[in-house]
């Protein structure tokens, strides 16, 4: 069992409090760095971003926008509208402008649709990013597919399709890959969803955390854009937040059938981007910059796998296969997650997502982000000295 002065037990029960306040998302660095300046944080392994992706983007921003003073502009003037940067964004996705939808941040997206499109029942499988369950309205019917433990968290492709069947819902999600756990359900197997699910009205795909993923060892970017082509019911919402690190822009878009962006667009959302988001969008079509980032892209990848498989050299800790940027980590030798967390926190300045608030996780678990490589090092160097000297 771990140990705590009695310094360190007050540090406790502020940081359950901060917890408490911040509702279903956990404090960030900044708020906890404010109300306990006693912490030193060194690594935030609870945020979840490439940050090589963050440097890319930063190079970009200096030379083009603050260098040469055109940074007045993008905060002087208003943005361009809604379909405006959807069509900057259509060709590099290889579908019609008319299909695009662009959100501060992916957030407002996933409110959007789920404020005017779900009206009577939704399928959202645990455990899950919580705005899913957390924005449907009231009088919306939320039914949990439970996501086992003995599967790995692997989402069940048969049985997933039967309670379909059965249930009936306007509305269903799949994060790819899922947030907590990274469990990813491969392009073929998506497609045969699809097929077998034509009826549901709103099929959502969140590719928040696609870029991380792959299916061999070419890295390629697998994605179900194309797919809207074909399944009208299909909408894909995209977060740039994680795999590109721009967070604190509020940058996202979503793929959807005309009239349903149209029904958006009549509601409101005309200059709902940010100027940076916008310059961030006109970036991300640039055939340059893509080239870097796919360079930064696979490096991440590779260095997270390396990663990945470290963390499941150490004892008392199970790590569940993901294919996102995060591994939820199960804690086998009844240590809590709170308190390994608050262990990594005060002896090593080590930030991770303790999921004890997580609907669905029966047992003791956290997250921990993949981090750049030598920070990556010190978390599993902590990790090991936490769990083999408690
Ligand atoms: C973080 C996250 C989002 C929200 O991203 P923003 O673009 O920053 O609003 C959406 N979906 C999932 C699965 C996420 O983890």
């Amino acid at each position: 069992m771990l140990t705590f002065s009695k310094e360190e037990a007050l540090i406790a029960s502020q940081i359950k409090k901060l917890t408490h306040e911040a509702g279903s998302h956990h404090p960030n660095i900044f708020t906890l760095a404010r109300e306990l300046p006693q912490l030193k944080i060194e690594i935030d392994a609870c945020f979840l971003s490439n940050p090589y992706a963050t440097d890319l983007f930063l190079t970009y921003l200096t030379r083009e926008l603050l260098d040469t003073h055109k940074i007045r502009d993008v905060l002087e003037f208003y943005p361009s509208q809604n379909q405006v940067i959807a069509a900057i964004l259509a060709d590099h996705l290889a579908v019609s402008k008319n299909k695009i939808f662009v959100g501060s941040g992916a957030i407002e997206i996933i409110q959007a649709i789920l404020h005017n499109f779900t009206s009577k029942k939704i399928i959202i499988n645990l455990p899950t990013f919580s705005p899913f369950y957390e924005f449907v309205k009231d009088e919306v019917n939320i039914v949990y597919n439970h996501l086992h433990k003995k599967d790995n968290f692997q989402l069940n492709i048969e049985s997933y399709i039967q309670l379909v069947e059965r249930e009936k819902p306007d509305t269903v999600v799949l994060i790819n890959p899922n947030n907590p756990n990274g469990g990813y359900i491969n392009l073929a197997t998506i497609e045969y969803l699809l097929d077998r699910l034509r009826g549901v009205e709103n099929f959502i795909i969140d590719e928040s955390f696609i870029h991380f993923a792959y299916e061999d060892e070419t890295y390629q970017l697998k994605r179900a854009v194309a797919l809207t082509k074909t399944f009208e019911n299909l909408l894909i919402i995209k977060s740039m937040s994680k795999d590109f690190g721009i967070a604190g822009i509020r940058a996202g878009y979503a793929i959807m059938a005309e009239e349903k962006r149209e029904r958006l667009l009549k509601n409101g959302y005309l200059w709902n981007l940010s100027g940076l988001a916008e310059y961030f969008f006109k970036l991300y079509v640039q055939d340059e910059f893509l080239k870097e980032y796919y360079e930064v892209r696979i490096r991440y990848i590779q260095e997270t796998k390396y990663f990945f498989a470290a963390l499941a050299t150490i004892p008392n800790l199970k790590v569940y296969p993901s294919l996102a940027n995060f591994a939820l980590v199960e804690i086998l030798d009844g240590t809590s997650a709170f308190d390994l967390g608050l262990k990594m926190l005060l002896k090593y300045g080590i930030y991770v997502r303790n999921c004890a608030d997580k609907i669905g996780l029966k047992g003791e678990f956290i997250r921990i982000a993949s981090r750049t490589k030598s920070e990556n090092k010190i978390i599993v160097q902590a990790l090991k000295d936490i769990l083999s000297n408690p």
